[in-house]
């Protein structure tokens, strides 16, 4: 997750350099991308302040979940396996906006690979940059909008929303600074 983006321009690189730098912009830009709006891997939406989505029993969770909506039946997966103590309020949170989100988010990765197979032709390094700006920015908006639990302290959530916020940041000033180099060619 502390993947950088290695795509530098500066003013003094010659146009060669600013070409090489453009053509590795794909996969860069799908990795920023990825993290922009918080994929695992295994491209599942994890949300770093809740304790389901951080859980390593996160599937055995919602599967549970979906079949038996007991809050007791998930909670007995928990015991004698993890010290986390998991309340109804985080599990109905986590399924209500995290479980459906995933599925959003999903779709949204749909067409982050619709992108890339376009990629090469039809959009313009421009149209691509613009577009994880807008991912980012979203992004962003969500990280803002989270509000204390009750399973983290309110000086915990800002500690991750102030880490996730500087990850995004980083990323949409390299963007930017990339839009405003590939503008002034
Ligand atoms: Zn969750």
């Amino acid at each position: 997750m502390s993947d950088e983006l290695e795509i530098q321009i500066d003013e003094n690189q010659d146009e060669e350099d600013i070409i090489t730098s453009i053509s590795v912009l794909p996969t860069e830009l799908e990795k920023t991308l990825s993290q922009a709006i918080n994929l695992t891997d295994d491209n599942i939406l994890h949300e770093p302040t809740c304790l389901v989505c951080s859980s390593p029993y996160r599937t055995e969770i919602e599967d549970k979940w979906n079949e038996t909506k007991n809050y007791a039946d998930v909670k007995e997966i928990l015991k004698g396996r993890s010290k986390a103590k998991i309340s109804s309020e985080v599990i109905d949170n986590h399924m209500r906006f995290h479980y459906e989100r995933g599925i959003k988010e999903l779709q949204k990765r749909e067409y982050v690979d619709k992108i890339k197979r376009y990629s090469t032709s039809e959009l313009t390094t421009l149209d691509r940059i613009k577009f994880a700006l807008s991912a980012i920015t979203e992004r962003i908006v969500e990280i803002n909008a989270i509000t204390p639990s009750g399973d983290y302290s309110a000086a915990d959530i800002e500690k991750i929303k102030s880490s996730e916020l500087t990850k995004l940041m980083t990323a949409y000033g390299k963007f930017t600074k990339m839009q405003s180099d590939l503008m002034e060619k």
